[in-house]
């Protein structure tokens, strides 16, 4: 089968690999749809950054995988040949009270491996995954849909969720991505009457208008975002992973509002008293979601008629993936996806 490795310095490496074969608990998994990731591009093929659960170890590259089950080795009781399914993307140890909650992306054990960081993941014809990482896609999503709910509109429903977001609030997004867009169609989804998204780029701005992620894009100043907000938001999220948009995301929370950090990395300096203390914020940091919390998006997806793959502004097949990779990399557009077949299969 054919798989594309990801060795660092903008480049992609496409080549023949064995078919892998299931062992005990294992599935292997026709791949349909292998979405690329700001992670995959920051810490992967710009040049291999990571360290600890970021470090990528030169395996089979992509960890937002969705395709349909073709075999399954001993011992799997869940899931069946024919099931089409989303895989989480993290594999723990299975054991630990993180894992046991659903939260393997918070699993300490050495056995922990994410897909397409430490052990194969999405962008090969087939993945062997484990059977407790994959979660069923409802009839009504496509395989697209699930790829997104792998890993980015999975991440935006727990920031979401941890901040109880409902039609009490308005949301601010900081960051319009494609982790700020899930936020945003998730948020009115949720209920949030007013969704405000902020970005540098008027391209991502433009996007989010037209997808209908936000009512409202703004370039980010304090001044147009106070004239719109007056004290604030209720709710904030940054997707930016950057300080500037992350004291964004602080400073037009509204008193007693609720903030919450899930763009990765960025350095923040706050003055602690004025933003955080005075203005009586609850501040979370959010990393990705559980199993459980996946499981339970896809069904509202499903009830919602929502579908994340209209984030997804460019596809291309497995053979062109390093093109996929570029147009990723630019950054104007949306998600970047790699498919086989076509969209909706
Ligand atoms: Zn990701
Ligand atoms: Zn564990």
């Amino acid at each position: 089968m054919l798989a594309a490795f990801l060795p660092g310095n903008r480049t992609v490496e496409l080549r023949e690999v064995a078919d892998p074969d299931p062992g005990h608990g294992q599935v292997l998994v026709d791949v349909r749809a292998s979405t690329i990731c700001g992670s995959d591009l920051r810490a992967i093929y710009r040049e291999h950054l990571g360290e600890g659960p970021e470090a990528y170890q030169g395996v089979v590259g992509g960890h937002e995988p969705c395709g349909v089950v073709v075999a399954v080795g001993g011992g799997v009781e869940r899931i069946r040949v024919g099931d089409r399914v989303v895989v989480y993307h993290i594999s723990g140890c299975g054991q630990c009270e993180e894992c046991r909650r659903g939260y393997q992306i918070s699993c300490t054990s050495p056995r922990r491996a994410a897909y397409g960081w430490q052990r194969d993941g999405g962008h090969a014809d087939r993945l062997l995954a484990e059977e407790r990482d994959l979660l069923v896609l409802p009839d009504s999503l496509s395989y697209l849909d699930g790829a997104c709910v792998a890993c980015g509109f999975g991440t935006a429903y727990e920031a979401l969720c941890r901040a109880d977001v409902s039609g009490r609030d308005r949301l601010l997004v900081v960051g319009l991505g494609p982790v700020g867009l899930a936020a945003g169609l998730l948020g009115k989804a949720m209920g949030a009457t007013t969704v405000i998204g902020t970005d540098p780029s008027p391209d991502r701005r433009a996007l989010a208008l037209q997808l209908g992620a936000v009512d409202e894009a703004l370039a980010g100043g304090d001044e147009e975002l106070a004239d719109l907000l007056g004290d604030g938001a209720e709710v904030a999220v940054d997707c930016s992973g950057n300080g500037r948009g992350q004291l964004t995301a602080l400073r037009h929370t509204r008193r007693w509002g609720r903030a919450v950090l899930v763009g990765e990395g960025g350095q923040l300096s706050v003055d602690v008293s004025e933003v955080l203390i005075h203005r009586q914020l609850t501040v979370h940091g959010s990393w990705v979601t559980s199993t459980v919390r996946m499981a339970e998006l896809l069904e509202h997806l499903d009830r919602w008629g929502l579908h994340p793959d209209r984030v997804v502004t460019a596809t291309f097949p497995l053979a062109e993936a390093g093109t996929a990779y570029e147009v990723a990399d630019a950054g104007a557009g949306g998600k970047v996806g790699i498919v086989w077949d076509d969209r909706d299969g």
